[in-house]
């Protein structure tokens, strides 16, 4: 999947991305990461990407003119998606449909955000991280972009390992354990310790309805209509 991230700070991308799986899976050509920064297309003097908001009022608003030149120096006609947090609440289903993509366009927003002729134009959807605001919308294309290359093949080690995670199956996962050299085997559920397969798998599937039904009952109920699958539908 090709990802390109129009930012004023391209550097956060490229560290916030360049650990664990999402890292090799940038190194391995699983994802085409690209970032194009409006700063070079500013095409003024100072290169000036911002200025004051007409009406007055506090802060810088993003101008239209770089940003445009930017977008069109992709070549791309695939949807635009600012980070905003006036779009749609980011969840598992919107990751999962993202990833059947082959290709996504992130714009982030910085100082006031972003002059709205450019909004209506050119962009296509908005994605929010959730009811808070940052100072820009680098942490939040990373957030996504993260979530989307998990669901990628091959991005994860074990096929399986994404269906287990939280919100897969409409469910919250299942506690884990490991090697202690301080706690040895204490309190280590004995079912794990058993190598029957078929009891753990069935452990673990109640231990996370259990949780799910503690923690998160609206997942259970929203589980009645099966919508976040990560089967394509486009
Ligand atoms: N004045 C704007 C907020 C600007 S914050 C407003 O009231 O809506 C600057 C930029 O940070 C935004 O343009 C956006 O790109 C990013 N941002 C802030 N909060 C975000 C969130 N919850 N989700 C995604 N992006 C966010």
């Amino acid at each position: 999947m090709k990802i390109t991230v129009i930012t004023l700070f391209p550097e956060m991308i490229h560290q916030a991305l360049s650990w664990g799986v999402v890292g090799k899976a940038i190194e391995k050509g699983l994802i085409e990461l690209h970032t194009v920064n409006p700063r070079d297309f500013a095409n003024n003097r100072h290169n000036t990407v911002d200025d004051r908001p007409f009406g007055g009022g506090a802060g810088m608003v993003m101008m239209y003119d770089p940003l445009e030149r930017a977008l069109q120096s992709l070549n791309s006609s695939a949807p635009v998606t600012f980070m905003s947090p006036q779009g749609k609440r980011l969840d598992q289903k919107l990751v999962n449909q993202m990833a059947t993509r082959k290709e996504l366009v992130l714009l982030c927003g910085r100082y006031e955000g972003v002059d709205q002729r450019f909004l209506d134009k050119y962009v296509d959807e908005e994605v929010s991280l959730g009811d808070f605001v940052i100072s820009g919308g680098e942490l939040a294309a990373a957030v996504l972009t993260d979530a989307v290359a998990r669901q990628i093949p091959g991005v994860l080690g074990d096929a399986e390992s994404a269906l287990s995670d939280s919100f897969m199956q409409q469910r919250l996962g299942y506690p884990q354990y490991t090697r202690s050299e301080k706690l040895g085997r204490k309190d280590v559920p004995a079912v794990l310790l058993s190598g029957d397969h078929a009891a753990i798998r069935a452990w673990r599937e109640a231990q996370a309805e259990q949780i799910t039904r503690a923690r998160r009952p609206d997942l259970l109920e929203a589980g009645a209509a099966p919508d976040g699958e990560t089967s394509g539908h486009d």
